[in-house]
C-alpha cells in the first residue's frame, strides 16, 4: 500500500511557487495501538498554511523541510486500533496533505457515518464556519440596523460572516475581487452590496454603499482594502481582526498601511479591533456555534459555494492560486472518492 503526499520541498521567499513542494509516494507501514488509518476523501486548503510555510514566529509551528503540508481533512478509517474509532468511521481531522494517513491525533473527530457531503465538514460544519460565528458574534457585536463590511467576502470565512450577519438584521457589505464574485455575493448570499477590490473606483464604490458608516469590520485581508475601509469606520466600530492575507507574503506582499493610519483611527474613533486564532476558542465556544450552524443548514438559511479541484498532485497549484484569489468559494481537493473501504 502506497501513501501519496505532498511535502515542503523549501521555504518560499516571497509568493510560493510550484517548485517550494514535492510530490511523494511512500510505503504505509503496519499501525501500532493508538492509531488509525485514514483514507482522505477530501483535503482543506486554506490560508493559514501559507504561514506554516515559513520558518518565522506565527501562532503556529512551522512545516518542516521535507515533511508533508499540514491540513485538516475529512476521511474513512480503514483500520484502527484505536478504542472509540472503528473500520469505516467518517472522520475529521489534521492529518496533511496524503492520501493515506496513519494518526493518533487528538483533534479526531467522528462525522456521521453516511453525512450527504462530508466536505462541508471544512467549511460552514468546521473550521472555517466556527472562525466567522465567533468572530462576528463574539467580537463584532453585531446589532440590528448595523452596517457590517466583509472582505474576501465569497471565501470560506467571508461567505459565513456575511449570511450570519443577515439573520441578525444587518446591512451587508462583501468586498471580493471581480464582478463574477461579487454578483454571486449579492444574488446567492443575498449581501447588500458587494464592491471589487479590483475596479479603479473601488473606494468610491465602497464608500456609497455604505452611507451610514461601518459598524463593524471583519477584518480578513487587510492592504488596500483596509485602507478604503478605515475612514469609513463609525466611533465605537468593531473590528475583529481575522486575518490579512495581503501581507501573508512578506514585504513584496500589498503595500503597507501605516500604524499611523491604523492607530489614529482607533484612537479618534475609539475602535474595538481584536486580533483572534480560532484553535484558543474550542472549548468554551464550539458547541454553541455547532448548535447555530447545524440549525441553519438544516433549515437551508446557511449556503456554501465549494470550489473543488480533483486530485492530490494538484494541490499546490490550487493552494498557490487561493493566495492570489483564483478560487471561487471554498477550496477543498478531491483525493480519493468515497467507494467504501
Ligand atoms: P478565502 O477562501 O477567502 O480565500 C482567500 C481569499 O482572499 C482569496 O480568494 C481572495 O479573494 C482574497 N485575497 C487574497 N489576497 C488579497 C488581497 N491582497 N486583497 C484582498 N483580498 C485578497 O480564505 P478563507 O475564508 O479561508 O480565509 C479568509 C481569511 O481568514 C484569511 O486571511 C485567513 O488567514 C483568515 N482565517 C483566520 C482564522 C483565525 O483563526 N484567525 C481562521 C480561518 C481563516 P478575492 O478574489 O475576493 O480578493
Amino acid at each position: 500500500m502506497k501513501n501519496q503526499r505532498v511535502v515542503l520541498a523549501s521555504r518560499p521567499v516571497d509568493a510560493p511557487t510550484p517548485e517550494n513542494f514535492r510530490l511523494e509516494e511512500v510505503p504505509v507501514r503496519e499501525l501500532e495501538d493508538g492509531e488509525v488509518l485514514i483514507k482522505t476523501l477530501y483535503l482543506s486548503l486554506d490560508p493559514y498554511m501559507r504561514m506554516r510555510m515559513n520558518d518565522g514566529d506565527s501562532y503556529a509551528d512551522p512545516v518542516k523541510i521535507g515533511e508533508e503540508m499540514f491540513g485538516g481533512m475529512v476521511g474513512r478509517i480503514l483500520k484502527s486500533r484505536r478504542k472509540g474509532f472503528s473500520e469505516g468511521d467518517l472522520v475529521t481531522g489534521y492529518t496533511g496533505w496524503q492520501s493515506l494517513a496513519i494518526t493518533s491525533d487528538p483533534t479526531l473527530a467522528r462525522l456521521p457515518s453516511d453525512m450527504a457531503q462530508p466536505s462541508l465538514a471544512l467549511s460552514l460544519l468546521g473550521m472555517p464556519g466556527f472562525t466567522a460565528h465567533y468572530g462576528l458574534l463574539k467580537l463584532g457585536k453585531p446589532k440590528a440596523g448595523e452596517t457590517v463590511v466583509v472582505g474576501a467576502a465569497t471565501g470560506a470565512v467571508g461567505t459565513v460572516v456575511g449570511q450570519i450577519a443577515k439573520l441578525k438584521g444587518c446591512r451587508v457589505v462583501g468586498i471580493a475581487g471581480g464582478s463574477e464574485k461579487c454578483a454571486f455575493a449579492v444574488d446567492s448570499l443575498g449581501f447588500d452590496a458587494c464592491i471589487d477590490h479590483r475596479s479603479p473606483d473601488f473606494r468610491k464604490d465602497l464608500k456609497a454603499a455604505c452611507p451610514d458608516g461601518v459598524d463593524v469590520y471583519f477584518e480578513n485581508v487587510g492592504g488596500d482594502v483596509l485602507r478604503a475601509v478605515l475612514p469609513l469606520l463609525n466611533e465605537f466600530a468593531r473590528v475583529p481582526l481575522c486575518g490579512v492575507i495581503a501581507w501573508y507574503d512578506g514585504e513584496k506582499s500589498g503595500k503597507p498601511v501605516l500604524a499611523a493610519e491604523v492607530m489614529t483611527t482607533m484612537l479618534v474613533k475609539r475602535i474595538e479591533m481584536t486580533g483572534f486564532v480560532i484553535l484558543d476558542q474550542y472549548a468554551d465556544h464550539y458547541a454553541e456555534f455547532a448548535r447555530d450552524m447545524q440549525g441553519w443548514v438544516a433549515s437551508g438559511k446557511m449556503t456554501i459555494r465549494e470550489d473543488v479541484v480533483e486530485g492530490l498532485a494538484n494541490a499546490p497549484e490550487a493552494f498557490i492560486g487561493l493566495l492570489k484569489g483564483k478560487n471561487f468559494g471554498k477550496l477543498v481537493v478531491r483525493v480519493a472518492s468515497d467507494d467504501g473501504i
